[in-house]
């Protein structure tokens, strides 16, 4: 079950973003997920809700933003959308496609609740 590895080093990447900032809480983080990285949105939803437990993103809201795959076709030159690996063009059916978005999984945001950060509502 690798979404909890990858669950737990998202928590540590928040946990030492909010100690550099001096947070007392974590209200948001934001998470983009590609297409085709081979996660399961949910099932990683899932084991962050876990690894933040105890922790200060226990209150935290995950955000996962779901990136579609694309990618570029060496033979036709064009831009296609890449669902599954092996990439196949769906225009001439080629497999020269250079993968360009969806393979992202990386923390887009944090938002924190610090002592000097005056963000209100
Ligand atoms: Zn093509």
């Amino acid at each position: 079950m690798h979404e909890m590895s990858i669950a737990m080093s998202i928590i540590d990447i928040a946990l030492s973003e909010a100690e550099k900032a001096g947070a007392q809480t974590i209200d948001e983080i934001e998470v983009e997920v590609g297409q085709l990285a081979a996660v399961m949105l949910e099932s990683l939803r899932f084991c962050l809700e876990a690894a933040a437990k105890g922790t200060l993103t226990e209150t935290a809201t995950f955000t996962l933003i779901n990136i579609p795959g694309h990618g570029h076709c060496l033979a036709c030159q064009r831009d296609v959308a890449i669902t599954e690996f092996p990439a196949q063009c769906d225009v001439c059916q080629g497999f020269g496609v250079s993968i360009t978005a969806g393979t992202e999984l990386k923390i887009r945001s944090i938002s924190i609740n610090g002592d000097n950060n005056g963000r209100e509502e």
